[in-house]
């Protein structure tokens, strides 16, 4: 069981099977560990004082040997369109983004499972950031416990909260399968944030080996970052590709939906490049490939950051795409842009936002090393 520098055990870090082992190995009850669960997940608490459901002699026992560190939020910061963004730092140094996107009937966080990323897809910031480092339980569903508190605290079980999470912030989940799923476990457990399986999404660029061990322990929704037609582009892109090709990726999507216990329809997300992957050649050979999977198509126009040759079709171009498609039989939905005047789009995520608030992170950012020394 990890303990962190201050030598207590941190329950926001411990999944349940995790939780219920430390219970026991005090002598008490496994259930302990659904009483803290609730407490901490559900009602969004952090004070082991105020859980008034355990004894007090159990409290203070807890109160010495345990803490629920919560994430150290740097800033919030809201786009125009509702769509919000916190900047939390995690370790000595590292800083990661999480984004919550509001809309009519529902409100969708983007949760980020890595300090940068070694996947380092060619139209990616996340990925030009390099790797980092992986973030633990903690630093993952401490993402969600933060979004579900800025609805308002105590949390009123008719209120609006999280209805959906995508595991598509900065990282490739797959690449920290354990805390990864440990989090998904939490967001789906009907006594922490209780999301339906089909509303917890995990995006990944295909890591084949990790698709099939996650048929083992999950059934979440399953979302694959295609982006091209055929090896040759998608090894350009996507450069995993060259180690998991397309075929290998479809094929254990397919075993993935296989072994989930209802039917399934993969999204495949398409990033669309000016002049790159958007051509109508692209979208014959995007449709011949994909008839082998039940599957809709998310196109993503790309979003422009610091750096990147690449540039964002022009509006017609991404219709003529997603026409074709439709066309063809599949259900294909255009991306709409949240969040890009706070640097809260796809693929902007990089633990730094526009202008106006940069000198306020680097002056946060040398505070931070100020610290560490
Ligand atoms: N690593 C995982 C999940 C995080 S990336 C993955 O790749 O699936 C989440 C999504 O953002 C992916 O679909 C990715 O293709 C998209 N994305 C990355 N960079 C982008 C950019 N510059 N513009 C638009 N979408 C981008
Ligand atoms: Fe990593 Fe996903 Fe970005 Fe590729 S798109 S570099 S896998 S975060």
């Amino acid at each position: 069981m990890k303990q962190n520098h201050s030598k207590k055990i941190n329950l926001m870090g411990l999944s349940r099977k995790e939780l219920e082992d430390f219970f026991v190995s005090i002598e008490e009850r496994p259930f302990r560990a659904t009483q803290i669960i609730k407490w901490i997940h559900q009602r969004g608490v952090s004070d082991v004082s105020q859980m008034t459901d355990l004894s007090k002699v159990l409290r203070q026992k807890l109160e010495e040997t345990c803490e629920v560190k919560v994430p150290e939020v740097l800033y919030e910061k809201s786009s125009k369109d509702g769509t919000k963004k916190w900047v939390i730092k995690v370790g000595e140094k590292d800083l990661v983004e999480m984004v919550l996107i509001p809309e009519k009937n529902r409100a969708t966080l983007c949760v980020s499972s890595q300090v940068g990323c070694a996947v380092d897809c060619s139209f990616c910031a996340t990925g030009k950031q390099g790797f980092s480092r992986n973030l633990d339980l903690d630093e993952i569903i401490g993402q969600v416990w933060v979004a579900a508190n800025s609805f308002g605290l105590p949390r009123e079980p008719n209120s609006r909260h999280i209805t959906n999470v995508v595991m598509m912030g900065m990282g490739e989940p797959l690449l920290n399968f354990e805390p990864v799923v440990n989090a998904m476990d939490l967001m789906t457990d009907d006594h922490a944030y209780g999301l339906s399986k089909r509303k917890v999404t995990l995006s990944t660029s295909g890591i084949v080996p990790k698709i099939d061990d996650l048929s083992k322990v999950s059934d979440v929704a399953l979302t694959i970052s295609l982006h091209a037609p055929n090896d040759k582009l998608r090894n350009e892109l996507v450069p995993i590709n060259k180690k998991y090709p397309i075929q290998e990726l479809l094929d254990s999507v397919k075993r993935y939906v296989d072994s989930c216990d209802d039917k399934r329809i993969t999204t495949i997300e398409y990033i669309l490049i000016d002049g790159i992957n958007d051509e109508m050649a692209h979208a014959e050979e995007l449709a011949e490939l994909l008839r082998q999977l039940p599957c809709k198509i998310n196109l993503i126009p790309f979003n422009a950051f610091e750096g990147s040759d690449y540039l964002k079709p022009s509006g017609n171009r991404v219709k003529r795409f997603q026409k074709y498609l439709q066309g063809e039989g599949y259900v294909t939905t255009i991306r709409s842009t949240r969040g890009d005047d706070i640097m809260a789009a796809c693929g902007q995520l990089v633990g730094q936002v526009n202008d106006k608030t940069r000198r306020k992170e680097r002056a946060l950012k040398n505070q931070i090393k100020t610290k560490a020394i």
